[in-house]
């Protein structure tokens, strides 16, 4: 019987990089061969991104290429075309939207396509197949509960889920032993790993009482406060406490992380821990308040520059990065003029700026008009992009 072969097409962020290496042994354990070519593959998997309509636009035009493509080089010969499956955002999406309108939507939009694959079917406990042996992406938690009203990432990957503590250590502690000397913690809010761990720990106080470490040691779950109040329990400080002391790891990074639950204690263990790298990535998005209320961002324009401030003045060679949205829906010149103030006071290493792309089944499609023109966006992107990169080198955001 001829060996069934794969090739994985990867779009979007670090998240989808690493989910790749997971579904690739996902395949393996299958009887599948990976192939480095598409042409040569009996399966093409598409790992989808849908932070913006283009990046959905790109895997509709992927699929219609790989049609066509391979009804040009069949010429009337009988040869198949490749199975196309898709999975990533744009399944999880259509897995999660309960009308069914979406899943209607998309099977309309690319019919070619033969399987839809949810990531919770390829799940974590495949091991990710991963080339570099020196660097490992590692994925702490997924999903997101902060539900900003821009963004898709809360109804393609749902809720947070994190995963288990000594899961992490064991899966870093053996990268370690293969030759691993980097490794970047994935989340889409980093700083808030754990919370639910917490919650649903056994046979020791809730909250803020007590979690048992699989070291064995008993630590006080590090309450984030926001806003004059206590806002989720997190044990991400102990996590990178915990990698710190994994022997043959030499550099620790993490993204992404969210100016709410960036906690002192957080900001001590870097400060004491050189392992840690100092580039920090913390999105603002916004540098207006107004608009940061309608995009759901909980501080002001203050409170991040007061945050950047106290990480800078603790850690030694902190550098911060920072993603913004420009043409946010109503967001008036003075605005936009607004968040230009905050990116020269902060003072940031470099940014990711994106234009506002209307996204569905978010608050913001549902509640506010796309009343910026594209004319206009494009104009704000430019200002802030020369200002952020300085040889307007345009860079794509982590999410
Ligand atoms: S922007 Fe980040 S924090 Fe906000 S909902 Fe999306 S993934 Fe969560």
């Amino acid at each position: 019987m001829k060996t069934q072969t794969f090739f994985i097409r990867t779009f979007g962020c670090q998240q989808n990089m690493a989910d790749s290496q997971r579904i690739a042994s996902f395949y393996l354990a299958r009887g599948y061969q990976e192939v480095k070519n598409s042409k040569s593959a009996s399966e093409i998997v598409i790992n989808t991104c849908m932070i913006r309509q283009t990046a959905e636009d790109k895997v509709t035009g992927l699929v219609k290429n790989i049609v066509k493509n391979s009804a040009l080089r069949a010429r009337g010969s009988p040869s198949r075309r490749p199975k196309i499956v898709i999975t990533g955002c744009m399944v999880g999406m259509a897995a999660r939207d309960g009308t069914g309108k979406y899943l209607k939507a998309l099977k309309k939009r690319i019919p070619e396509v033969d399987e839809f694959l949810p990531l919770e079917e390829v799940g974590f406990d495949y091991p990710a197949l991963r080339q570099d042996v020196s660097h490992s992406w590692v994925p702490i938690s997924n999903g997101c509960n902060n539900f900003c009203t821009f963004c898709v990432v809360p109804f393609t990957r749902g809720r947070e889920a994190s995963r288990p503590f000594a899961d992490i250590i064991q899966e870093i502690k053996e990268l370690a032993k293969k030759g691993c000397r980097e490794v970047t913690l994935l989340g889409q809010n980093v700083n808030s790993y754990g919370a639910d761990l917490v919650k649903s720990s056994k046979g020791l106080p809730a909250g803020r009482q007590g979690y048992k470490l699989p070291s064995g040691r008993i630590v006080k779950p590090v309450m984030v406060k926001h806003l004059g109040r206590y806002r989720i329990p997190t044990l991400f400080p102990y996590l990178l406490e915990e990698v710190c002391k994994i022997k043959g790891i030499k550099t620790i990074k993490f993204i992404s992380s969210n100016p709410w639950d960036f906690s002192d204690q957080l900001i001590e263990i870097i400060a004491k821990n050189p392992k840690i790298d100092r580039n920090i990535h913390l999105a603002v998005q916004s540098g207006d308040d107004h608009v940061l209320k309608r995009m759901n961002r909980w501080y002001t324009a203050e409170e991040y520059l007061e945050l950047v401030a106290k990480i800078k003045s603790r850690i030694k060679g902190a550098q911060i990065s920072t993603d913004i949205i420009v043409g946010f829906p109503g967001e008036t010149e003075e605005q936009f003029q607004n968040t230009v103030k905050l990116a020269n006071d902060a003072d940031f290493a470099y940014g990711y700026v994106s234009k506002y792309s209307p996204r569905p089944n978010t608050t913001a499609i549902k509640a506010f008009p796309d009343d910026i023109s594209h004319k206009e966006k494009d104009r704000r992107f430019e200002i802030l992009d020369r200002l952020l990169n300085h040889k307007g080198n345009a860079r794509t955001a982590i999410h």
